[in-house]
């Protein structure tokens, strides 16, 4: 099974400073659905694994979340594109769960769900975090320069093998290559 695990914020959307608390604030980076599109034209299953410890700091509600995925994916639908599963990390950085990245628990729960090995699959963010996590189960860590990515390259630190990209759109195009 062909298989991208893609962050959502500052990946698919814009991201915020100040969390995506509400549908109205979910809005796509100009690209971003017509490359998923493209992966899936190409056969790829794609799968999020994203942060969203808004919901431990009760900035918003698994409702709201919801809500907010469901106009990701009415959006995603309209530009021909599905991702197959939204896997979320609910908590704080202090809560000491294996799902938030850079921890690898989402990564893995993904390949239980899929029964796939994640060697070398695509895993696209914007933050360090993303790529670590990928990197923890030898998948194939991906930077975007959207988002939070100029600050992430910026840093330094990064995964060996890690390949850049200005946005999901240039790296699709790499990964369908
Ligand atoms: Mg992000
Ligand atoms: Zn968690």
């Amino acid at each position: 099974m062909k298989l991208v695990i893609l962050d959502r914020d500052g990946v698919i959307n814009h991201d915020s400073a100040e969390f995506i608390k509400s549908p109205d604030e979910w809005v796509p980076i100009p690209g971003s659905l017509e490359a998923i599109a493209r992966l899936n034209q190409d056969g790829y299953n794609v799968v999020l694994a994203t942060n969203q410890s808004g919901v431990g700091r009760n900035l918003l509600d698994i409702a709201t979340l919801c809500a907010i995925h469901d106009k990701m994916h009415l959006a995603l639908a309209h530009a021909g594109a599905r991702v197959e599963a939204v896997f979320y990390c609910p908590h704080g950085q202090d809560a000491g769960c294996n799902c938030r990245k850079p921890k690898p628990g989402m990564f893995e729960d993904i390949a239980h769900r899929f029964n796939v090995d994640l060697t070398d699959v695509p895993c696209v963010g914007d933050s360090l975090r993303d790529l670590q996590a990928a990197a923890a189960v030898d998948a194939q860590p991906i930077l975007v320069l959207t988002g939070k990515g100029m600050q992430t390259k910026a840093a330094g630190g990064l995964p060996a093998h890690t390949q850049i990209h200005a946005d999901l759109a240039a790296a699709v195009k790499a990964i369908v290559s």
